[in-house]
This record gives C-alpha cells, sequence and structure tokens, in this order.
C-alpha cells in the first residue's frame, strides 16, 4: 500500500502496475469526479449520505471530511475493501469504533458506517434514508438503481457515474438495448445522446415510482458520464420528466433532429429513447464555480472544466465542426471563428465539453454550414 492525499483526505491505496490489476481501485483521474461531487455536497447539504459502491471510502471520507454531510455509509461488497475502508476511516476519522458483522460504525463528530455487503441489499434493506446516493460502479450503474430509487429520499439526489461508454456510445449497440432499452448513436453526436440515454432511462425507472427527474449537472469527461439528478415527488413530476424524453434523428450531412414524443414518428434510422431536456440548471452550476473557488481542489482541471459547463449553451446535441466539413466536403474552421461567426449573425453559440471541436447553438443547420463557409469573413 501506499499513502496518497486527495483533497482533505489522506488514503491508503494499494500498489498496483495498473488500477485495474489493484485489490482495491483506486483511480486518480476520478479525483476530478470526486472533486465535483464534493462541491454539489456543499451546496445540497445532505445529512446521510450512501457512497454504494466504495473501493478504498475515498469518496465518503472526502464526502465527510469536505462536506457538511453528518451520517456516511461507505460500502462494498469485497473483503479486501470493507478492511481498507476501515483503515482509511480510522486514519481520517477521530472517533469511536464500534463493530458489529460485517458493519463498522464510527462515533465522533460525524457518524461514519463502513458496510460489507452488497449494496443492492444494503439498500434495499435502508428504504427511503439517504439524502444523497452516490453510484459509482465499474461499468453500468443501473443494476443498482431501482435499489437505488427506492433507498433515497423522495426529494433526496443521486450522483451517477456510468463508465460503460462504449456500450452508451454505440460500440456495443445490443448491449445498450438490453441494458438501457435504448437505440445509441455512433459517431459525433455519440457522447452527448450517451449521457441523454443513460438520464432517459433514470426517468423511466422513477416514474414507476411516481417520482420525477430534475438535472442538476451532467457532464462527459475522460470516458465516464456522471449525473447529478434531483428526485421530485408526485405523478405529475414523473408525468412531466416522461414528457421530456424522445428521439435523435440524423442525416448523412450531419444535420440533426429530436423529437419529444412517447413513441417515434418515422422519420428514418431513429436513436433514443433519452432525455432532451436540460443538461443542467444553471444556477446550481454558478454555486458549484463559487465554491470550487474557496474550496482544496484535488485535480487540477476542476475549476477550468466547471467554467466550461457554466458557458456551455444548453440546448440538445451540438455541431461538431470536423465531422460537418467531413460529411460536406467543406474545408476546417477553427471552432472558434465558428462560434463567433454564428454570434455576429445573432445566434447563441458556445463551444461544449462534450468535444473540443463542437459549437453548441440555436442557429439552424443551414446557418451552421454558412458559418463553417465563413462566407461573412469572420
Ligand atoms: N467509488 C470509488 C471511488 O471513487 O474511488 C470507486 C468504486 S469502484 C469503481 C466499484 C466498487 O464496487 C469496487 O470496489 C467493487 O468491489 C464494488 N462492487 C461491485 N459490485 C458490488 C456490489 N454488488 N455491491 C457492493 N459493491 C460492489
Amino acid at each position: 500500500f501506499i499513502e496518497i492525499k486527495e483533497g482533505l483526505a489522506r488514503i491508503l491505496v494499494p500498489k498496483a502496475e495498473r488500477i485495474y490489476d489493484a485489490p482495491v481501485f483506486y483511480n486518480p483521474v476520478m479525483a476530478l469526479n470526486r472533486d465535483i461531487s464534493v462541491l454539489v455536497l456543499k451546496i445540497l447539504q445532505p445529512e446521510k449520505v450512501l457512497d454504494a459502491l466504495s473501493a478504498t471510502g475515498i469518496r465518503g471520507i472526502r464526502y465527510a471530511l469536505e462536506t457538511p454531510a453528518q451520517e456516511i455509509w461507505l460500502n462494498d461488497i469485497s473483503d479486501e475493501a470493507y478492511g481498507l475502508i476501515k483503515e482509511n476511516l480510522k486514519k481520517n476519522l477521530e472517533g469511536e469504533l464500534y463493530e458489529e458483522g460485517d458493519r463498522a460504525y464510527f462515533w465522533g463528530e460525524k457518524l461514519a458506517v463502513a458496510n460489507k455487503g452488497d449494496a443492492n441489499r444494503l439498500m434495499a434493506e435502508n428504504f427511503r434514508y439517504f439524502d444523497f446516493l452516490d453510484l459509482d460502479p465499474f461499468g453500468s450503474p443501473i443494476e443498482f438503481l431501482d435499489a437505488a430509487l427506492r433507498s433515497v429520499k423522495r426529494k433526496g439526489v443521486l450522483g451517477i457515474t456510468a463508465t460503460d461508454t462504449g456500450v452508451l456510445c454505440g460500440a456495443y449497440r445490443q448491449a445498450c438495448r438490453r441494458k438501457y432499452l435504448a437505440e445509441p448513436i455512433r459517431g459525433e453526436l455519440c457522447h452527448e445522446a450517451g449521457l441523454r440515454i443513460l438520464i432517459g432511462a433514470v426517468v423511466r425507472y422513477a416514474a414507476k415510482y411516481d417520482l420525477g427527474v430534475e438535472v442538476l449537472l451532467a457532464y462527459y469527461r475522460d470516458h465516464y458520464f456522471r449525473a447529478f439528478l434531483r428526485l421530485r415527488s408526485g405523478a405529475r413530476k414523473a408525468d412531466g420528466s416522461l414528457n421530456q424524453l424522445g428521439y435523435l434523428w440524423q442525416r448523412e450531412n450531419g444535420e440533426f433532429f429530436y423529437e419529444t414524443a412517447f413513441l417515434p414518428q418515422n422519420r428514418g434510422k431513429v436513436y433514443g429513447p433519452m432525455w432532451l431536456g436540460p443538461l443542467k440548471d444553471q444556477g446550481f452550476v454558478e454555486d458549484v464555480l463559487k465554491g470550487a473557488g474557496e474550496s482544496e481542489l484535488a485535480h487540477k482541471k476542476t475549476l477550468k472544466f466547471l467554467e466550461v459547463l457554466r458557458e456551455e449553451l444548453d440546448v440538445p446535441f451540438h455541431y461538431d465542426t470536423h465531422a460537418i466539413a467531413r460529411r460536406n466536403g467543406l474545408e476546417l474552421r477553427k471552432v472558434k471563428a465558428v462560434v463567433e461567426e454564428l454570434k455576429n449573425r445573432g445566434y447563441a453559440a458556445t463551444r461544449t465539453h462534450f468535444s473540443p471541436t463542437a459549437v453548441k447553438t440555436d442557429a439552424p443547420f443551414n446557418a451552421v454550414l454558412e458559418a463553417l463557409k465563413g462566407s461573412s469573413g469572420g
């Protein structure tokens, strides 16, 4: 084991050549994911938090040390992980230790609970208990989603990570159908559509419990998706969220269409169903950024990335300048120039975190093509 520092936590992590060979998983690249999660919890101020798939415990420990959370549960099914979580809790939190079977309680300023077991079982045993529930699995979170929606309070918040990007982005189409009951798209829209398919699945799962879903913040980064979703209680809220599901179409030239609908209209090859609503609550993102300025961040890119998310125009999908140029036999133009050109023509346009070469805009496709040609000399 080696000791590392991340945020305010000092934790032991296994020493391994490759992270996936380690007996307990720790990925330093995910410090950005954890930074943003800490910032989100500072704003939401949940009292009871579950880190359902905890590995070394780094996430739950950072929540305990860096956020107002009062009661933090850290769970993992693996023996090695459970042992390490307990070690790391002892390293970071003051308090009395009380152990009972596969569970250890740390009573100090806060209560931290380490648990060894299946996350679905733990969540099923704690019905409507947590204010914030974090799912950070290997691959898809879908197998934990039902129990999570029952274990989080009806007005609570879910933090969901999905690393099965290949599935959601269309490399494994059948797997996307099986797991998310959705048709994924390949090509330049795959990351945004993948994120929207993930959120769409949560909306469908939540609706059966008469729960609506509000997106506080959702993003794609480093080959994973992350979404902070606030639940809203009531059949109407659930209907309201379902009404924001729909479908996406794309032509050979890159032009895309989307339509909120329960069933797709026949307009050629269709992708979805997926979420077509907002990917952020602008006020919430401003608050997160404000918190970021006042916090010790572990990852050097966290602040910059949050700024990109704040500036981004929140409309469905984007035009990738490289893909559109290729599809239409145009010369490449700098994405910055295309953004400026669109703005000069009176449209809203920004860059997007989904791709360094893409533009989000409210301009119609033809105006995007014109801007790519740069006919007003921009
Ligand atoms: N949240 C951690 C972090 O931020 O560093 C990483 C978690 S790691 C990606 C996923 C963990 O889930 C692994 O440690 C694995 O042992 C655990 N796991 C897998 N299936 C589980 C299950 N059914 N119940 C509980 N834990 C499980």
